[in-house]
């Protein structure tokens, strides 16, 4: 399928400005992506017609309001394909949902030489949560290996796995690199041992069809703001009988059944870990983004992205003095990158110079960026606004920037 892109760009403000006088070029949408007009309208929609606070109000603006959230939670249950809504819970992003299934389920289900494995591709977040507990409870933190190319080293990860393994807590797409994981094989495998797995699909749920039961992982964590929708709002998907197994995160109004002095008892999932008035508005305005992909269908999406991504390697790899940092065959639509005998963030500036955004550094992945013995990269992650002359551009600056020390 040929998607119009012209059409699709019509529908996100943000990108039609310039930059330093030039028409900008937004490739950092592994770090966020930018919203389409439906999403902001809906957020005003919300506050100048709605605005209440949910679940408990006798009143139609309330009534409104927790219809639209609820609403929101089915939407996503069928994105990711859950069973019931109620393994659908709202958070703050990402990092949230991993942290809260380490205080939670770690807390309670994590002893003294139990062992959780990860891969040295993770992101922070999917690294200093576990450490924090290995700590706390005497646990050990397995790191599985990876290639020069990438990918991780499975025959490794089955030697990690034992008896003692409780939890592997992967990343389903990374950041950094852009390489996908072998998820299935990897849930199948610890599943094997007894152990839980956590796909953290911060980079995954934009470019990849989930099906979190096809997939059989018991969590899933990932970030609003990545799939074109508000910033400040995450979901974490958990299998109903690990989620009631758990106590909860917070403390709070609405996670509660009844209060007393001497004790209390907990609401049902998900509401046991939605303690407080959550982020109304963003869940809400979250509807039309998640309109926006399954409008389009992620096949096409993905389409579209690896297409960029095809075209962005031809064009790039002959430079001379670009040096490739991840060469995975799968790999979802992000290219990081050095230029020969030039710091990363210096390359970020030109680029940025001529209207072209990228991120450098160490995209909170500092372990990975040591076992490439680098201290960072240039990356530009495409989406599905972007077009053929945006990648064109790109190389044609890569290319002259990289000629300054590449003669
Ligand atoms: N994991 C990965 C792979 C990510 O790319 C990110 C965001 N860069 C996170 C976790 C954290 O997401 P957030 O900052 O939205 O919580």
């Amino acid at each position: 399928m040929n998607l119009n892109i012209d059409q699709i760009r019509g529908l996100f403000p943000v990108l039609h400005q310039e930059v330093h006088g030039k028409p900008l070029v937004y490739l950092d949408n592994a770090a966020t992506t930018q919203k389409p007009k439906s999403v902001l309208d809906r957020l005003t929609a919300y506050y100048e017609q709605d605005n209440s606070n949910i679940h408990r109000g006798a009143h139609t603006l309330a009534d409104r309001a927790t219809r639209d959230y609820e609403e929101v939670r089915e939407t996503v249950q069928n994105f990711i394909g859950a069973k019931e809504a109620a393994e659908v819970i709202f958070t703050k992003g990402t990092t949230e949902g991993i942290n809260l299934v380490a205080k939670t389920f770690g807390y309670k289900f994590i002893h003294e030489g139990d062992e959780i494995i990860i891969s040295t591709m993770e992101h922070h977040s999917n690294i200093v949560p576990w450490q924090m507990l290995c700590e706390e409870k005497g646990a050990i933190l397995k790191v599985i290996p990876i290639l020069d190319s990438g990918e991780i080293l499975f025959e490794e990860f089955e030697k990690l796995l034992s008896k003692k393994t409780k939890l592997v807590s992967i990343v389903h797409a990374s950041n950094a690199l852009g390489t996908i994981n072998p998820v299935k094989k990897i849930i199948d495998a610890a599943h094997g041992f007894g152990a839980k797995v956590l796909l953290d699909g911060a980079q995954s749920t934009s470019h990849l069809e989930i099906d979190v039961q096809e997939l059989d992982c018991d969590f899933l964590t990932f970030s609003a703001h990545k799939l074109y929708g508000p910033t400040g709002l995450g979901i974490l998907y958990g299998k109903r009988e690990i989620l009631e197994a758990m106590p909860p995160f917070l403390g709070g109004g609405e996670m509660i059944r009844e209060v007393s002095f001497e004790r209390t008892t907990y609401n049902d999932i998900p509401f046991k870990f939605e303690a407080g008035t959550p982020n109304i508005a963003d869940v809400i305005a979250f509807k039309p983004a998640l309109d926006f992909i399954n409008g389009i269908g992620k096949t096409a999406i993905k389409g579209h992205e690896d297409e960029l991504l095809q075209y962005a390697n031809d064009l790039l790899l002959p430079i001379k003095g670009f040096i490739p940092v991840g060469t995975a065959q799968n790999k979802v639509s992000v290219i990081s990158f050095n230029i020969q005998g030039m710091h990363p963030f210096d390359v970020g500036q030109m680029l940025d110079a001529r209207g072209i955004a990228v991120r450098t550094g160490h995209h909170c992945t500092q372990p990975l960026m040591k076992r490439f013995g680098i201290e960072g990269t240039v990356r530009a992650s495409f989406s599905v606004y972007n077009s053929k002359s945006e990648v064109e551009n790109l190389a044609e600056s890569v290319s002259r920037i990289a000629k300054i020390k590449n003669k």
